[in-house]
């Protein structure tokens, strides 16, 4: 069923989640809790420009259908496909215009871990993404960032979360070397990754 009424303060999380896990769903749910926002959006980036070359990114579909899986009974946490409709790269300048239109007169929240946060500058168009939202950011254990200045004497807010020392880097790792992913990542998240074949050095249930 659709919301009755139009969310007032909405959260954006961007990210590859490859996989999502539950740093990322930890992480959107303090934020929430923190802020009061009435929803925070999960949103997969269609083509994370600055990652491909790197690695293989797993097909954008897979991606949603964890996150979705992921939230699916969590109150406040939506999965985003805004991105994934708009096809190219995804640039969160032009998402949260989207966002905009999407929830109108919303006060929109962009969320960030300290590691994507000290990149900001190298966000394309970073300048409106400031302008557009608050910029929120929450500690990721292991990485020790500065965090970049502003535009506009802005300041950034901080968000207390769990720390929760997981990356999907290394739930990739975990895969490719037979080690289990279980509490790491939702069994919802799971069982897609089982069904679709995903990161396929994943170990059938009854082997593992
Ligand atoms: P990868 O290792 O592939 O880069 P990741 O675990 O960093 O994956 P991303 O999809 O790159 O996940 O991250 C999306 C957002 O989630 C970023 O803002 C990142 O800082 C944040 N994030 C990821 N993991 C955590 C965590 N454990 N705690 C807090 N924030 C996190
Ligand atoms: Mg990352």
């Amino acid at each position: 069923m659709p919301p009755l009424t139009v969310p007032a303060r909405v959260g954006l999380f961007g990210g590859t989640f490859d996989p999502p896990h539950v740093g990322h769903l930890v992480t959107a749910l303090g934020v929430r809790h923190a802020l009061e926002l009435d929803i925070v959006v999960m949103m997969v980036a269609n083509i994370p420009w600055q990652k491909v070359g790197d690695r293989a990114v797993t097909p954008a579909d897979d991606r949603l259908a964890m996150v979705r899986a992921a939230v699916a009974d969590v109150d406040g946490l939506v999965a985003g496909d805004h991105e994934i409709i708009a096809g190219g790269e995804s640039y969160t300048a032009d998402t949260l215009a989207t966002m905009e239109r999407e929830f109108p007169g919303a006060e929109l929240f962009t969320v960030v871990g300290d590691d994507a946060a000290a990149g900001l500058t190298t966000w394309k168009r970073f300048d409106e993404v400031v302008a557009r939202s608050t910029m929120v950011v929450v500690d990721r254990p292991g990485v020790r960032a500065d965090l970049p200045v502003l535009p506009g004497g802005v300041q950034w807010r901080r968000v207390e979360v769990p720390h929760l020392e997981v990356s999907s880097t290394d739930l990739r790792a975990r895969v490719s070397d037979g080690r289990p992913l279980d509490y790491l990542v939702p069994s919802s998240v799971l069982d897609v990754i089982r069904r679709r074949g995903l990161y396929r050095d994943v170990s059938p249930p009854e082997t593992r």
